[in-house]
């Protein structure tokens, strides 16, 4: 299959690009586009066929849910069977944005979309190219990161060119994202809200609105025994090729213990990732920087293209600093620590 790949100015939205989109996914196709998270591969949530082409493109296993994406609220009141005050507050305050809420689906969501489950997740994502395609599709777009399951998820429109052109309809390219980690999900289908994925929106934020929530037990790095439950966070994830350990520890004796950990091996083969703070005391090996720990978002928004570019190169090992940054921390270091294996050093 040839992929379209099409540049969408967020500024000045080309509609025809959209409305050609909007028509390949109303007739069961694929089409990758941006969000403020990371990049998207959409399908029509409400065509079984469609979603499980979702599933072939990626070789994602078939029992881990899709995320329906949606334009406007009544698109939350068709496919939820129950809408939970604690929903429509949420939806108030955080959306559009990087916010996906788990509700009891209605009987118009295949299960081929929600992998079996009678719950569906849904979000608003706050990206003018992904709103104005969820419109031109019909209003209900699943849509995963767009990647080959188990790679680091896509950031850029060259990274979903990279695993899926040629298996996929198009690709609507709008640049880099802003985010760069995956929504926080969070299940309202219990009886007190629990979140199943850490991301930009945190715990703190969501307690602000609705009073208590819950941090799902297998996510903690204590619980590595427990299952999350959130089908997809149990997989393997976001990995590189290389092999990834994290240290974690204070500053100086990080730097020391990479340092040496580097210095028993060829520096080509070797990879570390950092900070703009300790970038210049790593005299060997290839050195990354995520940024500044001032600016935790460009930490969380450049991890996965350091990734990826990291599995261009002939690193055989990488060495990463542990980022427990305030606010995106939680969720930083989740992906990492997934990334790697949960390996990781203590000092
Ligand atoms: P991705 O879109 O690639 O970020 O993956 C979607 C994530 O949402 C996966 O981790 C899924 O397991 C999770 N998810 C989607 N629907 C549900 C659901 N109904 N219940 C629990 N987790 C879900
Ligand atoms: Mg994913």
């Amino acid at each position: 299959m040839d992929t379209i790949i099409n540049t969408v100015e967020t500024i000045q939205i080309d509609q025809q690009v959209i409305r050609r989109a909007g028509e390949i996914i109303r007739q069961g196709g694929l089409v990758a586009f941006p969000t403020e998270t990371v990049y998207g591969l959409g399908a029509d949530a409400l065509q079984p066929q469609a979603a499980k082409k979702i599933y072939a493109a990626k070789g994602r296993p078939s029992d881990n849910p899709l995320i329906i994406h949606v334009a406007q609220w009544p698109a939350v009141e068709r496919i939820a069977r129950r809408v939970p005050e604690s929903a429509r507050l949420l939806a108030e305050k955080f959306w559009p944005g990087p916010l996906t809420m788990i509700l009891p689906k209605a009987e118009c969501v295949p299960y081929e979309t929600t992998g079996g489950l009678d719950t569906a997740a849904v979000r608003m994502p706050d990206h003018p190219v992904a709103l104005a395609l969820i419109a031109a599709a019909g209003g209900y777009v699943a849509a995963p990161s767009a990647n080959v399951s188990g790679r680091p998820s896509p950031t850029r429109a060259e990274h979903v060119k990279e695993d899926l052109e040629g298996r996929i309809d198009m690709i609507l390219d709008g640049g880099p994202v802003g985010i760069g980690l995956e929504s926080t999900i969070v299940d309202l289908s219990g009886e007190i809200p629990m979140i199943l994925r850490p991301g930009a929106i945190s715990q703190e934020m969501l307690a602000q609105v609705i009073g208590k929530v819950e941090m799902d037990q297998g996510l903690l790095e204590e619980h590595t025994d427990l299952r999350p439950k959130a089908p997809g966070m149990k997989y393997r994830h976001y990995a590189p090729k290389a092999k990834l350990i994290v240290v974690d520890g204070q500053s100086e004796q990080v730097i020391e213990k990479i340092n040496a950990l580097v210095a028993q091996m060829e520096p080509s083969k070797a990879g570390i990732i950092c900070t703009e703070e300790t970038l210049n005391q790593y005299p060997h090996g290839v050195v990354k920087s995520l940024g500044t720990r001032e600016d935790e978002e460009s930490i969380a928004r450049n991890l996965y293209n350091i990734l990826r570019e990291f599995d261009q190169s002939e690193v055989e090992v990488i060495y990463s600093e542990a980022f427990q940054t305030p606010k995106m921390g939680q969720a930083i270091m989740n992906r990492l620590l997934k990334a790697a294996g949960h390996q990781k050093m203590i000092l």
